[in-house]
C-alpha cells in the first residue's frame, strides 16, 4: 500500500452510532478500530440494501471474504497478519445517552454552513482563501453569531470593508442561520464512502458532535 494510500484510508470517517442508532459523533478510522477491538462497538455494515452487525472477530471474517472478491469496493487497513475493511459506522454496545442537541459555534461549521462558498459573490473557495465576515461590523455593534458571521472572500471582504453590506453595495446570497444539524456531517456525505449514514442522519432528532 502506498504511502499516500495509506494516509488517505486514516482520515477515513467512522459515525459513530448510540446503543439506539443515533448518530453521536464522527471519529477517524483509528479510533473506530480502537473501540472495535476493545469490544465497545460493532460494525454496522450496508449491504445490498440491509444494515448488518459484526463484532469483532465477524467483522475480520467478512473482510478476509471481501479482500478476495471485492477488494476494489472497499478501504484498507494493513496489520502484519491481516487486512481488515474500514468501517463506515460502529455502534457503541453500552451507550445509552442521547446525542446533544446543539451545534458548536465554531469557525469550522461556519465554513460548513455556508460550504465554503462567499456568501456575497456565492463563489467556492478553498477554507485559506475565506475568511469570516461580520455582516453588521463589530463596531456598530455587531455580534458574533450564525446570523451575523458568514463566510466572504478575500475580494468582497476588501469591497465590503468596515461597512455594511447595503453601504457597500453587497448582497448575501442567503439570510444566515444557525444550523440545525452539524453541517460538517453534510458535507461527507457527497462523499459515496459514506452513502451509508444517510439512512442514520436523516433523522429529525440527531445531531453530532466532532471529536
Ligand atoms: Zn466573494
Amino acid at each position: 500500500m502506498a504511502l499516500t494510500e495509506l494516509q488517505s484510508v486514516l482520515g477515513c470517517n467512522v459515525l459513530v452510532l448510540n446503543k439506539y442508532y443515533m448518530p453521536l459523533r464522527i471519529v477517524n478510522v483509528k479510533r473506530a478500530l480502537c473501540m472495535l477491538c476493545r469490544e465497545l462497538v460493532e460494525v454496522i455494515s450496508y449491504e445490498q440494501g440491509q444494515y448488518y452487525n459484526y463484532d469483532f472477530e465477524s467483522w475480520l471474517d467478512i473482510s478476509k471474504l471481501r479482500r478476495s472478491f471485492e477488494p476494489h469496493e472497499h478501504d484498507w487497513i494493513a496489520t502484519v497478519n491481516f487486512h481488515i475493511a474500514v468501517p463506515r459506522i460502529v455502534r457503541l454496545l453500552f451507550y445509552d445517552r442521547l446525542p446533544r442537541n446543539d451545534v458548536k459555534f465554531n469557525r469550522r461549521n461556519i465554513f460548513a454552513r455556508d460550504a465554503n462558498r462567499c456568501q456575497y459573490c456565492g463563489k467556492k473557495f478553498p477554507t485559506s482563501e475565506l475568511s469570516l465576515d461580520h455582516i453588521i461590523p463589530k463596531k456598530m455593534g455587531g455580534k458574533a453569531d450564525w446570523e451575523n458571521l458568514v463566510c466572504a472572500c478575500t475580494n468582497c471582504n476588501a469591497k465590503k470593508g468596515g461597512r455594511t453590506p447595503k453601504q457597500a453595495g453587497l448582497t448575501l446570497i442567503k439570510p444566515p442561520k444557525k444550523p440545525r444539524h452539524n453541517p460538517t456531517v453534510h458535507l461527507h456525505l457527497s462523499n459515496e464512502r459514506y452513502h451509508s449514514w444517510k439512512q442514520f442522519l436523516d433523522h429529525a432528532y440527531w445531531s453530532v458532535e466532532l471529536t
